[in-house]
């Protein structure tokens, strides 16, 4: 909680610093959907868009007991609205092209993973083990807006990407011709700077907070990381990171550190960022070269490597 107040001091101190700065930025960063969601406009920040985070965070909350997912999970079938029909819809989708990396299913597992414990573990095998029977099981969708799941949904992989989507539609829609939004790992960036020129998305040096590796060059799109820096413990020498392979049930193991995924599709930015993380880099391409979905991507591997698909705009620091 303490760091979290800190956090925001700073952040509130870098928005005065963007607004004395001339250019008549207007910055604001509420804490929602469990991370930072900081809004940069050029203009006054509408007070409605704040409220928007805050009612999509219960739609799509796994552990807010008022959520609407929150309930589907408790009673395995229910009526939902539209929006959480289609984006589990279109979850189930991005799993089946994935072969499985991506999978909502695994709210079971995630449960067992604690990262805010002041002395968090890992789960007991004989928990994964339980947990990763309880995930094999179908999600239909069903007439009208009924789902029924014999697994519990978690859409942490993919919900952030879909509000900041919902977010830009909004903004737009009120005229606001451009802007950025973060939501934890996920940006959206929407129109031009006034200065007409594009913007630069720095992204992270996975091994320090502080730095980046690079940028990508983004006007109206979306750009979601997925990294092993995000949410993470040390037990006994080993990390434990937040982006589990749900055939293991276990954090995703290979030789990348974190994943940035481009496109035009916010929910499919996010999705993908998690997948390509779990597929690991040769399957990833595998995916990028059947070209069903419209998206580039940036890889970090462990070494400190770096590499890029072609159409990315990513440039060097
Ligand atoms: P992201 O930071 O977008 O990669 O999302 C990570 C979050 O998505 C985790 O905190 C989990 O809630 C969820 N998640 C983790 N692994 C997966 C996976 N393989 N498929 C779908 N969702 C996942
Ligand atoms: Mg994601």
């Amino acid at each position: 909680m303490r760091r979290k107040n800190k956090i925001l001091i700073i952040l509130l101190a870098l928005s005065l610093i963007l607004t004395s700065c001339g250019a008549r930025t207007y910055s604001e960063t509420v804490f929602a959907l469990d991370t930072f969601v900081s809004f940069t406009l050029y203009e006054e920040i509408p007070p409605e868009v704040k409220s928007l985070i805050y009612s999509y965070e219960k739609m799509f909350s796994r552990t807010d007991e008022k959520s609407e997912l929150y309930r589907l999970n408790l009673e395995d079938k229910a009526n939902v609205s539209e929006e959480l029909y289609s984006l589990i819809e279109e979850s189930l989708k991005i799993s089946e092209d994935t072969m499985g990396a991506f999978d909502i299913r695994i709210g079971e597992i995630t449960a067992l993973w604690d990262f805010k414990s002041d002395h968090p573990m890992p789960p007991s095998d004989e928990e994964i083990k339980k947990a990763l029977s309880l995930s094999r099981g179908e999600i239909k969708l069903l007439e009208g807006t009924y789902i029924e799941s014999a697994s519990d949904i978690d859409l942490g992989g993919v919900a952030k990407g879909y509000i900041a989507e919902k977010a830009v539609a909004y903004l737009r829609s009120l005229g606001i011709e451009s802007g950025l939004i973060s939501l934890g790992g996920n940006i959206a960036s929407f129109g031009k700077k006034p200065d007409g020129e594009e913007r630069k998305i720095g992204i992270r040096d996975p091994m320090s907070a502080s730095d980046t590796v690079g940028y990508i060059k983004l006007t109206d799109g979306f750009v979601s990381v997925s990294g092993d820096y995000e949410r993470f413990f040390l037990y006994d020498g080993k990390k434990y990171h937040h982006i589990i392979d749900p055939s293991t049930g276990m954090p995703a193991e290979g030789n990348i550190s974190s994943v940035a995924v481009i496109s035009k599709d916010g929910v499919l930015a996010d999705a993908l960022s998690t997948a390509l993380f779990v597929l690991g880099y040769d399957s990833s391409i595998e995916l990028y070269e059947k070209g069903i979905y419209d998206f580039e991507a940036v890889f970090i591997f462990k070494d400190g490597t770096v590499k890029a698909t072609d159409g990315a705009e990513f440039y060097r620091d």
